[in-house]
């Protein structure tokens, strides 16, 4: 048998349906996943509890199911874990890594000016946690956009890692997530491009080691909005499951066959694990369907 050391996952919110720009990068990093013998691993990152939706979770299990995209081992949820978030914040705190804030929203600016990182705030007054970030830039190779380089003390300032209301924040879960799930390859949107540089400054601290990543083109509609639950992107639409593989395939780039439209979901994946090929999508932003 053929050990393989590639280790992937999708990652979603339990917010809503899986409208078809998250089938899209869900198909991608399951392919780029099974094209190198991978195991490809799911997670609901069902932590910011206001947003999520009753039942969601179970629908995108359907979704991935009648698609075809089949997980490996048990599914994680990250509400199974805050103990460890906890205590690993507790830990930053004694290493003076991060500070309390009480800033309201109406205080911050877009990058925040630190008001609060040289002020004692005792633990019983509402405040959020933030990172002490660096002037350093933070550079990384993306799979497929090539090299990306911020400082983050400059672009984007000491960032959140607990809200006020108590919710710990995705760029710090997700760090934990990915180390503890043992993921190695990061395939998703290129919406969050810009949030990487902070997970990686977060795996340096935390002595984690950093995945590769690699970011996909988004889809936008016919006015270049992005696909997503706030532009209320329906459901993908579940009555023929391999046309919807199908269209995927060619948003993709993967330049499928007409004849394979008309195959079932399993022979559709055989066909686009065996011919996947991720750097057709070199540099691609944006998919316009
Ligand atoms: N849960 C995030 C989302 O649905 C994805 C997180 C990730 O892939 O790192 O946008």
């Amino acid at each position: 048998m053929l050990i393989s050391h590639y280790v992937g996952r999708f990652a979603p919110s339990p917010t809503g349906h899986l409208h078809l720009g998250s089938v899209y990068t869900a198909l991608a990093s399951f392919l780029e996943a099974r094209a190198h013998q991978g195991l490809w691993r799911l997670r609901f990152d069902d932590l910011d509890t206001p947003r999520n939706v009753a039942g969601a979770a179970d629908s995108i299990l359907q979704t991935l199911d009648a698609l075809g995209l089949h997980w490996d081992g048990v599914v994680d949820y990250q509400s199974q874990h805050l103990e460890e978030y906890h205590a690993v914040l507790a830990d930053l705190m004694a290493r003076k890594k991060i500070y309390r804030c009480r800033c309201s929203r109406k205080d911050l600016t877009d990058i925040y000016a630190q008001t609060c990182r040289h002020q004692s705030i005792f633990s019983d007054v509402p405040h959020s946690l933030r990172l002490k970030t660096v002037e350093r830039q933070i550079v990384f190779d993306d799979g497929l956009q090539g090299s990306i380089s911020q400082n983050l003390a400059t672009q984007h300032g000491d960032f959140i890692l607990k809200r006020k209301d108590n919710i710990i924040a995705y760029q710090f879960a997700v760090v934990l997530d990915d180390a503890r799930q043992a993921v190695n390859h990061v395939v998703r949107g290129m919406d969050l491009l810009d949030a990487t540089p902070k997970q990686i400054y977060l795996q340096h601290i935390l002595n984690l080691p950093t995945p590769h990543y690699l970011h996909v083109p988004i889809l936008v509609d016919v006015d270049g909005f992005k696909l997503s639950k706030q532009t209320l992107a329906t459901a993908v639409d579940l009555t023929a499951p391999n046309r919807v593989l199908f269209q995927l395939l060619d948003w993709l780039r993967q330049h499928p066959p007409m004849e394979l439209q008309n195959e079932n979901v399993d022979e559709i994946l055989k066909w686009a694990i065996e011919n996947w090929n991720v750097a057709r999508l070199k540099g691609v932003k944006q998919i316009s369907i």
